[in-house]
């Protein structure tokens, strides 16, 4: 894939100056200087030769074939040069120049006309307004950054120019090996979808990194992630959030949605690894690239000093790896050696007088424990120890260990030299313990998501022909927003649990019908005009008995037309009351980059203001719908508390499943709120007692 912008055999560029002063020189330069093998031809039609090599004053000039054209000439003559690349057979244009959609308008339209360009003649563009592409197996540096990596296993992806130059630096600094380095600009053409996609398929990349502002086509994204990442490890961090698109704020998912749950959710769903910060991707990388993965979640801790084991066992609390217990074989082995006073638990601390042979001989026994699966490191460098013997201890150990070793070495002065053996014999090393906790963390989740099986879908029946009659009706009348019993006929559809529920017109009616149904009962005001029932007094529970239904009737109706005059009153519903069950919420809205999401939340008028919710991109599999049911902080409410029953975790997965369903069928639901829906004790299922649709065209 794209083999013509990694392993060309020939490059042009065109635009290259023997102005020191021009990108076009830099370009240039950079593919000589750093060992290309291949063809070079700059394109200049006033120079004879630049840095060595003849110039041609066009491509039609240039006497054999080019795989790989890199372009910096000016924005108006970017269309000339690639009409060229079309008649002379040049396939894969990397366009360097600026001034395009970033710029506005105009630059969109003349982007455009460059596209449309490209797409006749079967051109693939990187670009435009980039810095290029470096591959270190094949030599090739064709951008106009500063240095050339070492080579390497790490394949970086940037929609920022200048993140690019920051990471190259970084990777210079820090002696890390890169397999390719990848601006993808205005990604006109070429995206981070098949970037990612081509990393998956080159031998020397093992790990993926990324830098994104935006996701181009977030499905086909997903999809790419989700296969890639069965093989190598996908970091990317991911800056700049866009309004999620059309909503209407009357649902409280419209509310809580943003395009951050969104590819937050999309990431989680296809295995990438997020990166929190800059410091988060480098620190991963480094990981990743140089350690295997921890075959289980237990972490030991070894440590001259009390604090930083302390912080690093917080830390490890705080993330899925366990600070398990040593076991009584490993301490008995480790106290032949240790002082007295040394700590065997876990952090075990081998305490301030530790010399580098104190370490060396903990290390080793720990490494032979096969209960553990994962070490980390920690020095605080006290006037016993010296750090760079220590780190030289440990990198002759690390060499056949077949266990993640990643090290914190704190200070600045005192450690530095050791910190430089480490990078020297690619041993992980963090300036703070939670770095290093991060990383090790990080290593475990995506172990698991390896482990992970195949998802599973739940597929539902549907009478989709219903559906699709009460959506005819609604638009045929000019509206959006569904009235109550138009959003029940669509749950019924789609097989939720309601309550039992009819509308009366009078007193007399009600009570009648709520003995039919059987107390208590709850009511609640029919019009198409009251979004919030309760907020209006048009809501009454727990009635028990003829009288307080006649109350509640007169109660609810006068509420209205005191406070909302005008709303049309068709009567009140009388419903069955659900008894303790619990409320959460479950909702459907739409992310312009990756479609449907499916909401979740404890319900109830608090869903706003705690924000404990989760959500993930429809459609759900079973697994996914499980997990985001215990995503939530207030998981342990469901479960119950205090000797409460447990909540019908099932009827949730269920709901959820099934919302899944609709909004797959349906992409004409743009919004969707089933709050609450009322779980009961655990076997006895959910029923949704209150539901919003909006639709569009
Ligand atoms: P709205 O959200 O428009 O105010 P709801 O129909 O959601 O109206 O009712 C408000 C609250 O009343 C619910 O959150 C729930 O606590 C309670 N409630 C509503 N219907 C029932 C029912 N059938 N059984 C038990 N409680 C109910
Ligand atoms: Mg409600």
């Amino acid at each position: 894939m794209l083999q013509h912008f990694f392993n060309p055999s020939s490059v042009a560029v065109v635009g290259a100056s023997q102005n020191p002063a021009k990108i076009g020189h830099d370009i240039l330069n950079n593919i000589v200087r750093y060992g290309y093998g291949g063809a070079v031809y700059p394109i200049n039609p006033r120079a004879q030769e630049i840095l060595g090599h003849k110039a041609y004053p066009d491509l039609a000039t240039v006497p054999s074939k080019i795989d790989l054209a890199v372009v910096a000439v000016p924005a108006p003559a970017v269309m000339d040069v690639l009409e060229q690349c079309g008649k002379n057979g040049v396939d894969s244009v990397i366009v360097i120049t600026a001034g395009f959609k970033e710029t506005g308008p105009e630059g969109a339209r003349l982007e455009e006309r460059l596209a449309t360009q490209a797409r006749e003649f079967g051109i693939r563009i990187l670009g435009p307004n980039c810095l290029g592409v470096i591959d270190t197996a094949s030599a090739l540096n064709a951008s106009f950054a500063a240095g050339m990596p070492l080579g390497g296993h790490i394949g970086f992806f940037s929609q920022s120019g200048a993140m690019c130059v920051a990471i190259l630096d970084w990777a210079l600094g820090e002696n890390v090996g890169f397999s390719r380095f990848v601006s993808l600009g205005n990604k006109m053409d070429i995206s981070e979808t098949e970037i990612m996609l081509s990393m998956g398929q080159d031998e020397n990349t093992r790990v993926i990194l990324g830098y994104l502002e935006s996701i181009e086509d977030g499905p086909r994204f997903m999809k790419a992630a989700h296969h890639v990442s069965k093989t190598k490890p996908i970091i990317i961090i991911k800056s700049g959030t866009t309004s999620a698109g059309a909503k209407a704020a009357s649902s409280h998912t419209g509310a809580l949605a943003g395009s951050e749950h969104a590819y937050r959710a999309a990431f989680k769903q296809s295995g990438i690894i997020h990166a929190e910060s800059m410091q988060a991707l480098f620190g991963y990388a480094i990981a990743f690239a140089n350690q295997s993965l921890p075959e289980g979640p237990s972490l030991a801790i070894i440590t001259n000093s009390g604090g930083p084991g302390i912080l690093a066992a917080d830390a490890s609390d705080r993330s899925s790896l366990h600070l398990t217990p040593i076991r009584k074989e490993t301490a008995d082995r480790l106290r032949e050696f240790l002082p007295p006073t040394a700590s065997l638990y876990n952090p075990i601390d081998i305490i301030g007088d530790a010399s580098h042979e104190r370490y060396e001989k903990t290390l080793k026994v720990i490494l032979k424990d096969q209960l553990i699966h994962a070490v980390l490191i920690l020095l605080t460098p006290t006037a016993a120890v010296d750090a760079e013997s220590v780190a030289r201890e440990i990198a002759g150990l690390a060499k056949d260990a077949d266990k993640p070793i990643v090290t914190a070495f704190m200070g600045e002065k005192r450690v530095r030299g050791a910190r430089k053996i480490f990078q020297d014999h690619a041993i992980p090393t963090y300036d703070y313990p939670e770095d290093a906790v991060a990383a090790l963390n990080a290593m475990l989740r995506y172990r698991q998501w390896l482990e992970k099986p195949e998802k599973q879908y739940r597929r539902f029946e549907a009478n989709t022909g219903k559906v699709r009659k009460v959506f005819a009706s609604v638009i045929k009348q000019h509206r959006h927003d569904l009235i109550e019993s138009e959003a029940r006929q669509i749950l019924k559809a789609y097989g939720f649990r309601l309550p039992e529920n009819r509308i009366a017109r009078t007193t007399r009616e009600a009570v009648a019908t709520a003995s039919e149904i059987g107390y208590p009962v709850v009511m609640k005001i029919a019009s198409p005009d009251v979004l919030h029932k309760s907020d209006m007094g048009g809501v009454r529970v727990g009635l028990e008995n003829e009288a307080m239904v006649e109350d509640a009737f007169f109660e609810i109706t006068s509420n209205i037309q005191l406070r909302q005059p005008r709303a049309r009153i068709l009567g009140v519903m009388v419903q069955e009351m659900i008894q303790r069950g619990r409320e959460v919420i479950l909702g459907i809205t739409r992310d312009i980059q990756f479609g449907p999401m499916i909401m979740f939340g404890l319900g109830g008028i608090y869903v706003e203001v705690l924000k404990d919710v989760a959500f993930r991109i429809a459609p759900l599999s079973v697994e996914e719908a499980d997990a985001m049911i215990r995503d939530i902080r207030s998981f342990p409410l469901l479960r119950g508390v205090r000797g409460e029953a447990p909540a019908d975790i099932e009827g949730i997965l269920d709901g959820l499943l099934r919302l899944s369903q609709m909004a797959i069928d349906f992409p004409e639901i743009i919004e969707a709120d089933i709050n609450p829906l009322l779980v009961c004790p655990e076997g006895q299922g959910a029923v949704a007692v209150d539901a919003r649709i909006t639709i569009h065209e």
